[in-house]
């Protein structure tokens, strides 16, 4: 049976989408108009999309020029891997898989075990004279929440010549997000994590900066991402990132929760483990196992208590794996495949938590009275 209260826990994988955002979608379908077009209706679209790229500039602090709209988070860091040819990739081995996949024999570099990407290591692959580097590292990962330390890396990276994309698609609305303040080349983010429409994102682009496109066509985007404008997605997304921008505050509240929901849950289960738990990480995310309970049986016990979460691990195909985050931390497999995340958003309340917090903790006291 269903439960008819339901919990949403699963922010890192998708916002729900902002009412403001839903107007101003809705808005933009009722208009015809190719912002390429230099009628009124065309200047008119061309005006919206204008628009929704001023405000998601000012999300990042970086000028609309710099902004290349997407088809969301996946398609940007793509863009970024294959924008910058005659550079050997190097990727941090805590990646999200729209990284890892995109140039399979790039150098990986380890993270130490809370999570933080190995400076030293990366240094050390830095000074070989194999020419310039283009190294990928996320903002913040998405499974733990950790957060690397971007402006360190930029510094060394350009030290050497690099260029430096950062994967920041967990960033905004939930900690300050300054693109010049972490000095680096390119940086993706995706409108559904913010309460915009799915399948809408960019990569912003250093201005002085050429990036080789991957969609060739029509000039648009500044011949960097051919094609007709997602017109009602990137407006959806420009008011997302309008209300995103004045959010931070609203992370406090959101830690306040995550705190406290980190807290009881340790309580309830007390052998359970919370990753990456001595680093600096978002506000919102919980990495935990509960030991000798897999994943998928969490995931599907909480959905049955109506408490939605994610298995450690994206299952963008439905198939619950194992966290190769967790992996690269040297979590042990059979802990790593206990692992659920956990994560928050500016609607989660107290009761939320008091309902995650009683069904894990009557999923804890079933498996532990019969196993004992
Ligand atoms: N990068 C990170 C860190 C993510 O968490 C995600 C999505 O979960 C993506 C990239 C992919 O973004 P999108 O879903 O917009 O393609």
């Amino acid at each position: 049976m269903t439960a008819t209260r339901a919990t949403y826990l699963d922010w890192n994988a998708n916002a729900p989408m902002r009412p403001e955002a839903v107007t101003a979608v809705a808005e933009a379908l009722s208009h015809c108009g190719n912002p390429s077009s230099i009628h009124r209706a065309g200047r008119h679209a061309r005006q919206r999309v204008n628009q929704a790229r001023e405000r998601v500039a000012a999300l990042v602090g970086v000028s609309p020029e710099e902004v290349v709209f997407t088809g969301g988070g996946t398609e940007a860091n793509v863009l970024a891997l294959q924008g910058f040819p005659n550079h050997r990739v190097i990727v941090s081995a805590v990646e999200h898989e729209s990284v890892l996949a995109v140039v399979p024999d790039a150098v990986r570099v380890p993270v130490l075990a809370n999570g933080v990407v190995d400076l030293d290591a990366l240094a050390r692959l830095l000074t070989t004279d194999a020419g310039p580097a283009l190294v990928s590292l996320m903002f913040a990962n998405n499974e733990t929440g950790a957060l690397q330390p971007i402006a360190d890396v930029a510094r060394l990276v350009h030290a050497r010549g690099g260029l430096l994309h950062c994967d920041a698609v967990q960033g905004p609305g939930k900690v300050p997000l300054d693109f010049r303040a972490l000095d680096v080349d390119a940086m993706t983010i995706s409108g559904h994590k913010i309460g915009g429409p799915m399948g809408t994102g960019a990569l912003i682009v250093r201005g002085d900066l050429s990036l080789q496109s991957l969609i060739k066509g029509g000039g648009q985007e500044r011949g960097r991402r051919a094609g007709t404008e997602n017109l009602p997605g990137i407006v959806g997304f420009g008011a997302a990132a309008l209300l995103a921008k004045d959010e931070i505050g609203a992370a406090e509240n959101v830690e306040r929760l995550r705190v406290e929901a980190e807290r009881r849950l340790l309580d309830v289960a007390p052998d359970a483990v919370v990753f990456a738990a001595d680093v600096a990480r978002l506000p919102n995310t919980i990495s935990i196992a509960m030991p000798r309970v897999a994943a998928s049986t969490q995931v599907i016990a909480l959905d049955l208590a109506g408490v939605m979460v994610s298995a450690g691990a994206a299952c963008s195909s439905g198939k619950v794996t194992r966290s190769h985050v967790l992996d690269a931390m040297g979590v042990a497999p059979a802990m790593a495949e206990c692992a659920i995340r956990i994560s928050l958003g500016w609607g989660t309340t107290d009761a939320d938590i008091d309902h995650l917090v009683e069904a894990w903790g009557a999923l804890y006291a079933r498996t532990r009275a019969s196993a004992a």
